[in-house]
């Protein structure tokens, strides 16, 4: 079995098999605390140069999306720009490293959300009202965002927003800033860059995952979707038996017991779209009904008919009919639908970057496509990305080490005349694995171990918490020098 680190990550590349994490030097907290700009500093922004950097102009880098792959790279290039082993790479810096200049840069990440919202947790934070408390965490209230823990030269600030569209000849985005309308042009607000980064991620429908952009609005949302699951009387059918109706069906039956919970699923086997071994999926299905959950496999829904109640339940509402294709019946008062495909956020990337799904064609150092203007200064991570491998935060957080070192090699070419061509990390191919939580215990599959489930496999995947605190503390969130909470 792996270590829970190293689960989250994936397969290691060359370089960080080499060198093992160690304690690092605490942060210097800079003399003078910036205030940390705010929405309306953009187009101040705007006015600066950002052509030369002989002087000590700060290199502009916007990152799209602050969830692990955007916040994966803001940080890490934070900690390379102030001479600092980044935080998700080898904590051994080499001689070279040591002697490496400090590099002045701005480091802007815009998100459509107030927060960073840990997406893995989901099927928990629309079960349990405590913790969807937990599982979102407003970026003013993210200690590792804060002003006065950013190093003097490298600075991050949050803007709420939606990137509308990307110029790359000319390096400008334009954002539609929160409590805007869409279709409101003119509100839009032009930011200059020298780098950017897309770690969007995939559109997803609910409740798959809740869909206010700030925390307030997001507690209603979770605390109305549990409350109407609670209520139902004919139980809650999931429909889907990929990874997310698996988690979400487990959730719901652990957080309420009393609850009849049911997954369908079209296929005789669950997880049928991954590219996993039969025996992982038959796993999943056993720990599944272990919870008890009932399961209909091979069951493909038809249609659902509306039934009004006998008696007044205090919902108010009726229930459900489910009809399925093999002439199957069941009520039920509640349907979640786990079976929509999710979509690339990359609507605002030009279409020549993308392939045909919407997935952005990067190279190995995870630039964008060659024939792409300045390709070399365009990023892309995470899930919206185009590359082998099952969607994981593991492999986003991974992504964003990498390009926050590929960034950075190229602001060293700029500022140290000697310096060499930048060397790239590049990303090698990605097996399919996967680590999944049905209830108490988790099923895995890792090439190297094959198929492993449990409670310790729980544990050494999601800790406690579906993962919160892996995450929060992977990124270090807390701070860069504050110790890792158990
Ligand atoms: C229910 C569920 C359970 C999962 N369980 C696991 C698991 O157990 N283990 C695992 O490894 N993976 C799991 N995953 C997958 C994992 O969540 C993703 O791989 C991960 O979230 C990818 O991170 P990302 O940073 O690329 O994108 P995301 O986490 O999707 O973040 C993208 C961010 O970009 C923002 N954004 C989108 N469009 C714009 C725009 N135009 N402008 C500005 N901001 C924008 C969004 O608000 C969001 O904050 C699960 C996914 C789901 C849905």
């Amino acid at each position: 079995m792996c270590l829970p680190l190293c689960s989250w990550f994936g397969r290691k590349d060359k370089q960080q098999q080499q060198q093992q994490p160690e304690e690092v030097d605490p942060v210097p907290v800079p003399a003078a605390v910036p205030e940390k700009a705010k929405m309306g500093s953009i187009v101040e922004d705007i006015e600066i140069a950002v052509a030369s950097h002989a002087t000590n102009t700060p290199f502009k880098v916007l990152v799209i999306g602050g969830s692990y792959g955007g916040l994966s790279t803001a940080l890490n290039l934070q900690d390379l720009c102030s001479g600092r082993a980044p935080r998700c790479g080898p904590q051994t810096q080499t001689e070279e490293q040591r002697s490496q200049p400090n590099v002045a840069v701005d480091i802007t990440v815009v998100d459509e959300r107030d927060g960073f919202y840990h997406l893995i947790g989901s099927p928990l934070a629309l079960a349990s009202e405590g913790y969807a408390e937990k599982a979102w965490a407003k970026f003013d209230e993210v200690p590792a965002l804060q002003p006065q823990t950013c190093s003097p030269d490298a600075k991050i600030r949050t803007i709420q927003g939606s990137v509308r569209s990307v110029d790359l000849a000319s390096k400008t985005a334009a954002i539609q800033p929160h409590g805007t309308l869409a279709e409101d042009v003119a509100e839009r607000v032009e930011i200059k860059y020298d780098y950017l980064v897309a770690a969007s991620g995939l559109r997803r429908v609910f409740p798959v995952v809740p869909q206010s952009l700030r925390r307030k609005q997001y507690l209603f949302e979770a605390g109305d979707h549990i409350r109407s699951v609670t209520n139902a009387r004919h139980g809650v059918a999931v429909v889907g038996g990929g990874a997310v109706g698996i988690e979400m069906a487990a959730e719901l039956k652990l957080v309420q017991p009393q609850l009849k919970v049911t997954l369908v699923h079209s296929r005789d086997k669950l997880l049928s779209s991954e590219p996993l071994p039969d025996e992982t999926k038959d796993k999943a299905l056993e720990l599944l009904r272990e919870t008890e959950v009932d399961v209909l496999m091979e069951h493909r829904l038809d249609r659902t008919e509306d039934m009004k109640d006998d008696d007044h339940h205090p919902s108010g509402k009726g229930h459900l009919k489910l009809h399925f294709t093999n002439g199957h019946t069941m009520l039920a008062d509640h349907v979640v639908w786990a079976i929509s495909k999710s979509v690339p956020t990359t609507s605002y990337l030009p279409t020549e970057t993308l392939d045909e799904e919407g997935y952005v064609k990067i190279q190995p150092s995870l630039t964008f496509p060659e024939h792409a203007p300045n390709s070399g200064d365009h990023f892309a991570v995470g899930d919206l990305v185009h590359w082998s491998g099952i969607k994981r935060c593991g492999a986003a957080m991974h992504m964003g080490y990498y390009a926050a070192n590929n960034i950075h090699q190229r602001m060293l070419q700029k500022v140290v005349p000697d310096h060499q061509k930048p060397a790239d990390l590049e990303l090698a191919e990605i097996p399919p694995m996967i680590g999944l939580a049905v209830g108490k215990k988790a099923v895995s599959y890792w090439p190297q171990s094959g198929t492993a489930s449990g409670e310790d496999v729980m544990k050494a995947f999601f800790g406690d918490d579906l993962g919160f605190t892996i995450c929060w503390n992977h990124l270090r969130l807390g701070g860069y020098d504050v110790k890792a909470a158990a």
